[in-house]
């Protein structure tokens, strides 16, 4: 099957964008992987697999802010529907699905506030609907979580993210846990159906468990063209290189900023779910027992203006929305599912003595 998967998938020679599509579905452990321009790139190759005009997806209220925009508004030009559900209560997932419902989409780890979801719960309501679930991955890495072991179906990453780590490359990946019947009832036509420009090929007849991917890379990835670069594949790969070193790192640098913060007294709260007593404390220790990754949040006893100043006097964070790479980032939320005061922290690879010593000082004023 691996010989067969590297043949159809890729082009005969290695190039760096086969080799991380092999690396990636390996990592992940799932059948094959296609790699796209960026994360939202591959967001869009799974949906347009899975949705036809007139369908929906449920997808979890606390994606990336970037995931928001285009899931709300420009997916209405496909006529593509966006239902959202809490991920912290599974059950609100099984009651947003109706008849055209596709798919439920969540994140392993929120981008905006750090929360873990309860993917086998999640997967089991999919499974009981019989569509797929599909999780973005990007903030966890393969190193902290495997999505297709706990049930999903398929996972995406924007490996400009934490696969990447330095904040030098784009990049998207969908990786196929093969494990989905694409073939019952008829309901994913793109699979399912014959393909009029491929002679009436049924893909789901010819490529078996990973036609998922064959399908992203022969009706998507060709059609739209948002290819992956291989220089952005060949630094992603780099970057995975040092990925478990990195994660080991991000996620020992923001236990400590969360203990410290935690302990002061101008902090009203912290979440990071490493934390004894974090909300989400269960689910980290079943989902990411090696750590929660790098993002911590909190509030300030001081109210909602406080944090925007907080931010602005912080030296060795850099004010910036992307999260997950090498240097550490602050954001003030002015408003989010958490309080409308939350400061998001995306805690990198520095000396953690340092970047104590910076939020001291921007906290002591
Ligand atoms: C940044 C991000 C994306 C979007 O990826 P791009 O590569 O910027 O298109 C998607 N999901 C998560 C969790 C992200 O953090």
């Amino acid at each position: 099957m691996a010989i067969h998967a590297r043949r159809l998938l890729g082009p005969g020679m290695m190039n760096p964008v086969s080799a991380l599509e092999e690396r990636i579905a390996a990592l992940e452990g799932g059948v094959a992987a296609v790699a796209a321009a960026s994360g939202r790139a591959a967001q869009l190759l799974v949906f347009h697999m899975l949705m036809a005009p007139g369908e929906d997806i449920v997808a979890a209220n606390k994606l990336d802010g970037g995931s928001i925009g285009p899931l709300s508004h420009a997916f209405k030009s496909f006529g593509w529907g966006v239902t959202s559900a809490s991920p912290d209560d599974p059950s609100a997932f099984a009651a947003a699905i109706g008849p055209k419902t596709k798919a439920i989409f969540i994140e392993s780890i929120a981008h905006r506030s750090g929360a873990i979801a309860d993917i086998e719960a999640i997967a089991q309501i999919a499974k009981a609907a019989r569509i797929p679930l599909v999780v973005d991955n990007a903030l966890a890495t393969p190193y902290l979580i495997r999505p297709i072991e706990h049930g999903a179906d398929i996972v995406v990453h924007s490996s400009a993210k934490l696969l990447g780590g330095h904040g030098h490359c784009a990049g998207g990946l969908v990786i196929d846990g093969g494990g989905f019947d694409w073939l019952q009832d008829q309901r994913y036509p793109m699979l399912a159906a014959p393909r009029p420009e491929y002679d009436g090929m049924v893909l789901g007849q010819a490529f078996g468990n990973f036609s998922f991917a064959v399908a992203c890379r022969m009706l998507g990835l060709r059609d739209f063209g948002a290819a992956l670069s291989p220089f952005d594949a060949f630094l992603t790969l780099s970057g995975i290189e040092t990925l478990p070193l990195r994660m080991q790192r991000h996620c020992e640098n923001a236990m400590a900023v969360a203990e410290c913060l935690a302990g002061h007294r101008a902090v009203r709260w912290v979440a990071y779910p490493a934390l004894q007593g974090d909300r989400y404390h269960e689910l980290a220790q079943k989902y990411c027992p090696d750590g929660a990754g790098a993002v911590v949040a909190f509030g300030l006893r001081s109210g909602e203006a406080a944090g925007g100043a907080l931010v602005r006097r912080l030296n060795l964070f850099s004010r910036c929305a992307e999260v997950g790479g090498a240097r550490s980032l602050a954001v003030h939320l002015a408003s989010t599912t958490l309080s409308p005061s939350a400061v998001r922290l995306s805690i990198g690879i520095e000396d953690k003595k340092d970047l104590i010593a910076d939020l001291d000082q921007a906290l002591a004023t």
